[in-house]
């Protein structure tokens, strides 16, 4: 390559500079730093944190927000709780880049899901460690992670972190229930996250399978819930006397269509690379299929065995599942409405109207009326080769030679979604990893983390951060 002037040769730099790499001045400042005392810190703190009782409803938020307020005081760090409804704490915190670029925001929600003491080895409220595992309400959901971020908020502060990006930790409430934490700070202090370029929160998942080496998984989308009524109407009569045209058979007959509806392909780009990420773990022809997948879907087997099955399909199309039926309450007694209800997940991208169009295409009955249900928010997704992402990326491999990372499609809803409707690349990245059946404890009876997972978490998320921060 020649360069031709100046103005090239700047231009040539900064595009290297833009390539994930190793920046001297960093790596040392990470090799520099002894962890033992930080780990521990992390650990007695995960303790602590799991003793608040956050259980939404009623949330009680507020308290955490204080134990965070105080964390980072000490620390020196600037912080200020913003209280959205009466005992609903928000707690934001930043440490200052030198505004080279934009910022990176560490997302976490205080609120969990409550907890029946009675099916608990331990009380649900009690931090306590049994063999080497953290047991407390919000262990995986998400009082981990939101310790892992406020600690590498304390660590960057206490070893000078070199930022080019301002660090801004944002604690929220009631996630669980209604999102009204994180929709209160975008309506009342857009400001707070204003101009950030990237945004990690929950949404990742990580698993360790036996005889494989872990996977993690990266968030970086979520299918948007679009819930529909379906209502017939007739006329109603005694079940001696068959109706033909009655509002159940009606709703029946449009229901076995609705279910047997084979909503169009679409593939995303994040989908076409998570299937080529985990081609290698199939045998052929499948791995050659799954590396060119958008090939393989035109081969009508291939589209059948992938569409049937359910962890593969959802992330290829809209999706339809058939869940609240209604009709009569008697058996003798023809019902004059009969109404269903559906469980419709769109893809990044669809535009309901268009899908609600198609539905009734479908349904191909006018007497049914089709009835959206629920609020809706237009799904959207980040891209899987971002900085952000590369970064990720590259850690776990430099710290967990032989893991597997995918992007990965969320079925369900997470905050990110309102966040990327500010124009923020928003990530789900944990770096915990589980075996599947502490996976499983996540809203369930004994949720608990291991004690060595907070520990190795502390260590990566801030290396993490470090690098995503400074480049
Ligand atoms: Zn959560």
């Amino acid at each position: 390559m020649r360069f031709r002037s100046p103005l090239a040769i700047l231009l040539c730099l900064l595009f290297f500079a833009s390539v994930v790499r190793p920046q001297p001045q960093l790596e040392e400042h990470l090799r520099s730093i002894s962890w033992r005392a930080y780990q521990d810190q992390a650990v007695n703190l995960m303790q602590e944190y799991l003793r608040i009782d956050t259980s939404n409803p009623p949330g009680n938020e507020l308290a955490a927000a204080e134990f965070f307020h105080k964390l980072f005081d000490q620390a020196g760090i600037p912080n200020s709780i913003y209280v959205s409804a009466p005992g609903r704490g928000n707690i934001y915190a930043v440490l200052k880049g030198d505004g080279t670029l934009k910022p990176l925001v560490l997302l976490n929600h205080m609120d969990v899901v409550r907890a029946d003491p009675q099916n608990w080895k331990v009380p649900p409220f009690s931090g306590a460690i049994v063999n080497g595992e953290i047991y407390g309400r919000g262990a995986l959901d998400m009082k981990d992670e939101g310790l892992l971020q406020a600690m590498v908020m304390l660590v960057a502060a206490r070893e000078h972190l070199p930022l080019k990006r301002d660090i801004i930790f944002l604690a929220t409430a009631d996630e669980e229930v209604g999102d009204t934490g994180s929709a209160w700070i975008i309506q009342n202090h857009p400001e707070l996250v204003k101009g950030a370029e990237f945004l990690i929160t929950e949404g990742g998942s990580n698993l360790i399978t036996p005889g494989q080496g872990p996977t993690y998984g990266i968030g970086v989308g979520e299918k948007a819930p679009f819930w529909i009524r379906l209502v017939a109407t007739g006329r109603g009569g005694h079940g001696s006397i068959p109706i033909p045209d009655s509002a159940p058979n009606r709703l029946a007959s449009a229901m076995c269509r609705v279910v047997n509806w084979q909503t169009p392909i679409r593939l995303l780009p994040q989908v076409e690379q998570y299937f080529r990420a985990v081609a290698h773990l199939e045998k052929e022809p499948r791995a050659s299929q799954f590396r060119n997948v958008r090939k393989a879907l035109k081969n009508p087997a291939f589209l059948r065995w992938v569409t049937e099955n359910p962890d593969l399909n959802y992330m290829l199309r809209d999706t339809v599942s058939l869940t609240v039926l209604k009709g009569s309450q008697q058996t003798n007694v023809i019902p004059d409405t009969a109404s269903c209800d559906l469980d419709v997940r769109l893809l990044p991208g669809t535009d309901p109207q268009d899908f609600l169009a198609q539905l009734r295409e479908v349904v191909a009955d006018p007497r049914i009326e089709i009835q959206p249900i629920s609020r809706y928010r237009i799904p959207n997704s980040s891209p899987a080769d971002s900085t952000l992402f590369r970064v990720i990326e590259q850690v776990i491999h430099e710290t967990r030679p032989g893991a597997q990372v995918l992007p990965r499609l969320n079925s369900g809803y997470t905050e990110s979604q309102m966040y990327r409707e500010l124009g923020i690349k928003c990530y789900g990245f944990n770096p915990i990893e589980l075996t599947p059946e502490l996976d499983d404890t996540e809203h369930a009876a004994n949720e608990r983390v291991p004690v060595e997972e907070i520990r190795r978490g502390v260590k990566v998320f801030y290396e993490v951060v470090a690098r995503g921060a400074n480049q």
